[in-house]
């Protein structure tokens, strides 16, 4: 008997312990007033993050279609947030062709960019694809002109955010880097949450997606850097990453995703023969998604250049 009331008293302090960490849990997310949706488009895996307080909301980049967009503004109505911000880590289109759509729904978003550079990649990029006819599905991002004044005037909509912290109205801060020398593009931003302890990488991170390597070797090297530097800014704080593409993970990406780099360079200076590079990389990354979208031009550009 005396053994089983202890037995039980265990227990019960055990659930108290469980139940009291619950609550801190609770309480925390509460005061920090944070949450966060999240967004997958289906070409690669790109990420695009939503984080609201109770009114107001950031967008971290806008997806590749504004038909996959179009989720993104289901949860804004659905919530009845007010979307403040859509921030554009870099000028790649898997992070702003959805922008468009965005802007017609909610014409007083500030959508903003770290510098100028993203600006122009961003620019350079949406003309390059209503020149090849990728913006057929795509009207809300064709470009404004005399012919089309109902167009997307990027020069105008797209604003360069002056600092490097962003607040959200009714609470929320986001550190905004963007001094990092040309890697995965040529400018790219990252936003940190110290509320939430949560690194939002942009492409300097892919979590089980494969890397874009179609650069050169020093901008690879400057990726490589970038990644130094997190696990030493970040080193033992117990940070979350969410990274342009991928689920979200944490810190030992940064090292995963050296190793993937350098994984590569070796088989390319081994093999130099694109397929069995191809399926070399496969193999030893077999959960890693989208190996035929990135793998293929990595492979070709560095068997050209070197
Ligand atoms: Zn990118």
């Amino acid at each position: 008997m005396k053994n089983r009331l202890k037995f039980i008293g265990i227990l019960f302090s055990i659930s108290l312990f469980f139940i009291s960490c619950d609550m801190k849990e609770n309480t925390s997310k509460m005061s920090k007033n944070l949450n966060i949706e999240k967004y997958t488009g289906s070409s690669e895996s790109e990420k695009s993050y939503l984080i609201y307080n109770n009114k107001n909301a950031l967008l971290i980049d806008a997806l590749r279609k504004s038909s996959e967009a179009k989720d993104i503004l289901k949860t804004i109505k659905d919530k009845d947030l007010n979307l403040e911000y859509i921030l554009v880590t870099h000028g790649h289109p898997d992070h702003f062709v959805g922008l468009g759509i965005l802007k017609k729904e909610f014409p007083k978003v500030k959508i903003i960019v770290s510098n100028q550079g993203i600006k122009d990649e961003i620019i350079f990029w949406a003309k390059f694809m209503e020149k090849n006819g990728q913006f057929e599905n795509e009207s809300p991002m064709k470009l404004k002109s005399e012919k089309n004044k109902d167009g997307f005037d990027y020069h105008k909509e797209i604003k360069i955010f002056e600092g490097n912290i962003l607040k959200l109205k009714n609470g929320g801060e986001f550190l905004i880097s963007s001094n990092y020398s040309p890697s995965e593009a040529d400018f790219i931003s990252t936003v940190y949450s110290p509320d939430l302890n949560i690194l939002f990488s942009s492409d300097l991170c892919y979590n089980k997606v494969h890397m874009w390597q179609a650069i050169d070797l020093n901008k690879i090297k400057n990726w490589k850097n970038h990644l130094i530097s997190f696990k030493e800014k970040y080193n033992s704080k117990g940070i979350q990453v969410f990274p342009g593409h991928g689920e979200e993970t944490d810190d030992t990406i940064f090292d995963i995703n050296i190793k993937y780099m350098e994984d590569f360079q070796s088989l390319i200076s081994q093999y130099k023969n694109k397929d069995k590079i191809l399926e070399e990389m496969k193999s030893k990354y077999p959960e890693w998604k989208h190996g035929d979208f990135f793998l293929p031009p990595s492979i070709d550009f560095h068997l050209k250049n070197e």
